[in-house]
């Protein structure tokens, strides 16, 4: 028997176990199960690869078994095992570079240096969280030899050799008295299928059931003993594409996302080279239902080499896209990685730039499906359009991705690129008209110059077209204008009025615009309207007017200054033309115009019974 000191590291570290006051304790068996789960992935690589080996065969599994009255548990695999050199190496010293980052992260302060251990997960020696001595008995593949390990996890740990039948390695841990509740068959269940559902191989659990069979007398107990497989042992998203049916992914997704429908699509992807990893991601049919929520769960699990890490980083993928479902599974990262680590992490960074990219990809080819395209926008439209205003990079892309109505379209919806191929052959802008509600947009008088030149325009109606739109100029080199501003009118030809008319109307607007001068900034001439006699326009030179607006959908119009409009008159119009010469009424005419106009653009009349007033008075004078 030879005695061996651990070193100063792992004294740090064991200590910090035994006194922790850490709560997620049940970590330790994801951790001893993912070692037996590597020991096997060695062997059966060096079965492969390694000559002394090449014949030897093996049966890779994982036991578990437990004993309540002596508060036992054990761990044990056909693995690779260890020799004494191993033992020594492995589980005497501290070799791995994130556990040393752990270590220098310790502050000394039992509580939060146990709230550490939660994100950091430090392998083997969790194992002394529950157990109060812990023997590995292990005999290495293709040697005779067999060794017993053995400590308690203060100071020292003792070698011996010992017996064993089989290759692979057995973890006992003689738990702590107040950890009896890892002796229990579905506690055990429960861990391993949280954490180690997709560990590909069969994990079997032994425990006993007592039965009693018989009447009276012959009244008998029978204990029988059982052993049963607990987790799936498939991690679907490592088997070749060309090895999966479409069933297999639609019964993996709904055991993922607890979602009773059939996924829309699914992306699977394997990359070798530099960085290993596999990613299988799903976009669901309907939405979740906390979306829109800030509290939404992520639907994204991150493993590393099939052991699962956290289903709770928001920032696997790009918060816009918090729709998609799935997994990802990293060959590069280590097992004990921590949240902070998540989050300034090289590799997850390169994973989640080109996890987006595939995503948004498989998004545009969803397109060639016209009706299939729709039911994905309906649900997911909103979330790609918060992508145009945080996602830089892929800026381009998802605005290629974006639909909507338009004075041409007859409610269904179009792209960009369908507007851009559509436009008239000296046209140069993209035109839109903003509002709420789309009906009032696709009524608006505003519109009838540019249905009269056959210009299309597209309406942006949705709610969070009012953020994230003034943020688009422009769509593959063509501006993007409102048929409000300035430069639209100019290129439409809309703005154009000749002296003739100015002089004719010089009086009428000098009326009007006195009579209404605490409602509107201005009242001028436009030859955008064609039915309608007038209508209001925003003020277009008001550097503050796009703001507002923006702070208004916000819901943040409590305390803003009502910015005053501009009241246009369409001098072709019969109303505006009979101004010239009667002067009868001119208040009464003024308002009317001025209240039309509200109406049209679905605004509210301030003061509905004078409103009310003014009409009945031209009813009774035209009866
Ligand atoms: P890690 O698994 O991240 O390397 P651990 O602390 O969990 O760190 O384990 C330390 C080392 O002990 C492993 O790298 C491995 O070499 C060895 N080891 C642990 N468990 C087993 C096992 N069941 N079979 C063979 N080797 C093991
Ligand atoms: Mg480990």
């Amino acid at each position: 028997m030879a005695k061996h000191t651990f070193q100063t590291e792992v004294n740090q570290i064991l200590d910090l176990m035994i006194h922790s006051l850490y709560s997620n304790k049940e970590i330790f068996l994801r951790e001893l199960v993912s070692n037996a789960s590597d020991a096997l992935d060695k062997l059966q690589y060096l079965t492969l690869t390694d000559e002394k080996l090449k014949s030897f065969s093996f049966t890779p599994k994982i036991d578990i078994s437990f004993d309540s009255e002596k508060n036992t548990l054990t761990i044990s695999d056909s693995g690779i095992g260890m020799n004494e050199q191993d033992l020594i190496e492995n589980l005497g010293t501290i070799a791995k570079s994130g556990t040393k980052n752990f270590l220098s992260k310790l502050s000394g302060d039992k509580k939060k240096d146990s709230a550490l251990i939660g994100q950091f997960g430090v392998g083997f020696y969790s194992a002394f969280m529950v157990a109060n001595k812990i023997i590995v008995t292990t005999k290495k593949a293709g040697e005779e030899e067999a060794y017993a390990w053995i400590s308690d996890g203060s100071g020292e740990f003792e070698i011996e050799k010992c017996t064993k039948d089989s290759h692979g390695s057995e973890i006992k841990l003689y738990l702590k008295e107040d950890e009896k509740e890892f002796t229990s068959r579905w506690r055990i269940e429960e861990i391993v299928k949280k954490y180690s559902d997709h560990i590909p191989f069969p994990i079997f659990l032994h425990y006993t059931e007592t039965k009693t069979e018989g009447e009276g007398d012959s009244k008998k107990e029978i204990i029988e003993e059982k052993n049963e497989q607990i987790n799936k042992a498939s991690a679907l998203w490592r088997v070749a594409k060309k090895d999966l049916k479409e069933e297999e992914y639609k019964e993996f997704y709904k055991s993922l996302s607890y979602d009773s429908a059939d996924p829309l699509a699914w992306i699977h992807t394997k990359v070798e080279g530099s960085l290993e990893y596999t990613t299988l991601f799903y976009i669901p049919q309907n939405s979740p239902f906390d979306l829109y929520r800030v509290d939404y769960k992520s639907g994204v699990k991150l493993y590393v080499k099939r052991v699962f890490i956290t289903d709770d980083d928001k920032e696997l993928l790009p918060p816009y896209l918090r729709f998609v479902r799935g997994i990802i599974d990293s060959e590069d990262l280590p097992l004990n990685v921590s949240r902070e680590i998540l989050q300034q992490n090289k590799i997850l960074a390169t994973i989640k730039s080109a996890s987006t990219k595939k995503i948004l990809s498989e998004i545009e080819s969803l397109q060639k499906n016209d009706e299939k395209y729709s039911k994905f926008y309906k649900e997911f439209g909103r979330c790609l359009k918060e992508g145009v205003y945080s996602d830089f990079e892929n800026k381009e892309k998802l605005l290629e991705l974006l639909r909507f109505t338009s004075s041409k379209s007859d409610d269904k919806e179009i792209s960009f690129k369908t507007y851009k191929e559509r436009m008239k052959e000296n046209q140069k802008s993209i035109y839109f008209l903003q509002g709420e509600d789309l009906e009032l947009l696709k009524n608006s008088p505003l519109l009838e110059s540019y249905k009269q030149k056959d210009i299309e325009v597209l309406f942006f109606s949705d709610e969070i077209d009012g953020i994230v739109m003034p943020m688009v100029h422009e769509f593959d080199k063509t501006p993007l204008r409102s048929i409000t501003s300035k430069e639209a009118m100019e290129e439409v030809g809309t703005d154009e009025i000749n002296d003739e008319t100015k002089e004719k109307y010089k009086n009428v607007l000098e009326r009007i615009g006195k009579i209404l001068q605490n409602e509107v900034k201005e009242v001028r001439l436009s030859s955008r309207l064609v039915n309608n006699p007038c209508c209001l326009m925003e003020d277009s030179d008001n550097p503050n007017a796009a703001m507002m607006k923006m702070m208004k959908q916000m819901g943040m119009n409590n305390n803003l200054p009502e910015e005053k409009p501009i009241l246009e008159l369409n001098p072709n119009h019969n109303i505006i033309q009979k101004l010239i010469d009667s002067k009868n009424n001119d208040e009464d005419m003024a308002y009317l115009l001025l209240e039309q106009a509200k109406l049209l653009e679905g605004g509210k009349i301030k003061d509905i019974n004078s409103f009310v007033a003014r009409i009945n008075k031209i009813i009774e004078n035209t009866l």
